[in-house]
């Protein structure tokens, strides 16, 4: 089967620096702004910070896949005495809760790293160095890539139908 080089690209997060500043939220939803940089809405961000101020929590998650299912349990992460969220870590954008959707259309939100960008806007503008920006080679199968792109195409249409699809995707053209 043929091989193709994928560039992995990955933001590390030192969440114990964070101090909840959200600079990385303004910044993100200014750059996916149509036109770019005309407004500025967290609810649009694709990096959010789950907040719990008495718990002295400032934990940033990046927009992950769509799925239509939310899970059937939840997970409760205890780490060095705080007790996080249920769900505090997960990036999907699911049915349980109005994180990572766009708030007039409803179509899910997705980190795309700023394609485009040598670094990330969320890396470049968190002043803390929370968030380090790290890329690297791997060698996949080529089916494998086309068949996963495919995948997640196909699961929006049947969310969203062809329409909305395809207007957002002419909108996201229009703007680069
Ligand atoms: S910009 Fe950095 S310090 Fe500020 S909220 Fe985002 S991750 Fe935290
Ligand atoms: S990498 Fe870009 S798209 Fe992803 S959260 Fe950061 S600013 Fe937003």
């Amino acid at each position: 089967m043929a091989k193709v080089t994928k560039k992995v690209k990955r933001i590390k997060i030192d969440a114990d620096k964070c101090n909840g500043c959200r600079g990385c939220e303004i910044i993100c939803s200014a750059y996916h702004a149509t036109p770019r940089y005309s407004t500025i809405n967290p609810a649009r961000s694709r990096i959010r910070v789950i907040t719990n101020r008495l718990e002295d929590i400032w934990l940033p998650v990046f927009a992950g896949e769509y799925t239509a299912a939310e899970c059937l349990g939840r997970d409760v992460y205890v780490i060095d005495g705080k007790e996080y969220d249920e769900c505090g870590f997960c990036r999907a954008v699911c049915p349980s809760r109005d994180l990572f959707k766009d708030p007039d259309s409803g179509l899910p939100l997705k980190c795309d790293m700023c394609e485009g960008e040598e670094i990330p806007q969320c890396v470049q503008w968190c002043l803390n160095d929370v968030l380090v920006y790290e890329e690297r080679e791997e060698e996949v199968d080529e089916e494998f890539e086309i068949t996963m792109a495919e995948a997640g195409v196909d699961s929006l249409i049947n969310q969203y139908g062809l329409d909305k699809v395809a207007d957002m995707v002419a909108r996201r053209r229009k703007d680069r």
